[in-house]
Parts: structure tokens; C-alpha cells; sequence
């Protein structure tokens, strides 16, 4: 069972936040809000804010953070929603890592591996971004190792 749910299973799901358009520290923290509001989601931890660097990108620093999600939607529905809330945020997709008002992505969902045209997990790209292993560090440390960080000490990012 890849991205399903059965029944009422839950799963707990982890998400990344970013912003680097507008009021980011409030667009994030909104967003936090409204997600662990919508029904089949239940906000279990949530991160302090970091501030990053922009990772092969331009642009003002990023906000960023991390929440655990328990969560009764299968994946896809998941994405689904994450989605419509970064189009609601106004994000406007103009060029690959164009600034972005709300950037959510799904790291983990429970254990399952992911492997579809719309959705990879966990997220291909996690282990190798600070913005992602620092606050996922303060929520679920049995998940980033000592390794983990050292190899992404060279990215630029503090708590705020
Ligand atoms: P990005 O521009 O980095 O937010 O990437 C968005 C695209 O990546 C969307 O088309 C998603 O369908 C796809 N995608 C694949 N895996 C994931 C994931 N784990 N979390 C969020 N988006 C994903």
C-alpha cells in the first residue's frame, strides 16, 4: 500500500514551509494555522521559524519551518491540499525557483516510499537542504542524524 490510507489509519505526515515574498513570517505561521485546521489534518509539532539563504536561488531570505501532521488524507490528497493552499498564497510558478509567496512540500508521509509522476517521497531533494534538516531536527531528531547536519553546515541559516 504506497500512498493509500486504510480506513481510519493515520499517518503521520511531515511538511516544509518556505517563504521569500511578502510578510513571510506571518504567511508562514498562517499557513501552519490553516493547514493543521482543515479537516483529516492534525498539527502534532511545529518548528520555530528559521531565516536561509536562498539554495540555488535568488532572491530575499527565505522563512522557514517544519510541522508533523497526523493525517487521515491519503498522499495525494495531501499534495492536493498543500497545493491549493501555495496557489491561494498567490505563488506564480514563472521560472524554477522563482521567489515564492508560500512553498510547501511534503518531506515524509509515515514510512511509505513514493515514487508517481506528481509526487516523490519521501521528498528527493530533504537531506540535502539545512532549511529542511534544521527544524525537522527540533521536531522529530530521530530523523537527522549528526551527519546529516555536517553536510549542510555550509548553508547559511539561523533560528529567528
Ligand atoms: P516545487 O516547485 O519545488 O514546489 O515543486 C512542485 C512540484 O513538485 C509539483 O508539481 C509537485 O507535484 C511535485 N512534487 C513531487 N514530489 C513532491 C513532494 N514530495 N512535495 C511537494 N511537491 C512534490
Amino acid at each position: 500500500m504506497a500512498a493509500g490510507t486504510l480506513g481510519n489509519m493515520k499517518v503521520v505526515a511531515y511538511v516544509a514551509l518556505g517563504s521569500n515574498l511578502g510578510d513571510s513570517q506571518s504567511i508562514v505561521l498562517a499557513a501552519i494555522k490553516e493547514l493543521s485546521e482543515k479537516p483529516g489534518l492534525r498539527l502534532l509539532a511545529q518548528s520555530g521559524l528559521f531565516s536561509s539563504k536562498p539554495h540555488e536561488a535568488s532572491g530575499a531570505d527565505y522563512v522557514n519551518a517544519v510541522i508533523a501532521l497526523e493525517c487521515s488524507l491519503n498522499a495525494l490528497e495531501l499534495l492536493q491540499v498543500t497545493q491549493d493552499m501555495e496557489l491561494g498564497y498567490g505563488r506564480v510558478r514563472s521560472f524554477v525557483n522563482a521567489p515564492r509567496t508560500l512553498d510547501l512540500d511534503l518531506i515524509f508521509y509515515g514510512s511509505a516510499k513514493i515514487q508517481s509522476p506528481w509526487l516523490v517521497v519521501p521528498h528527493p531533494r530533504w537531506a540535502e537542504r539545512a532549511f529542511v534538516l534544521k527544524p525537522l531536527h527540533c521536531i522529530a531528531p530521530h530523523l537527522v542524524t549528526h551527519e546529516m547536519l555536517e553536510k549542510v553546515s555550509a548553508q547559511v541559516i539561523e533560528r529567528i
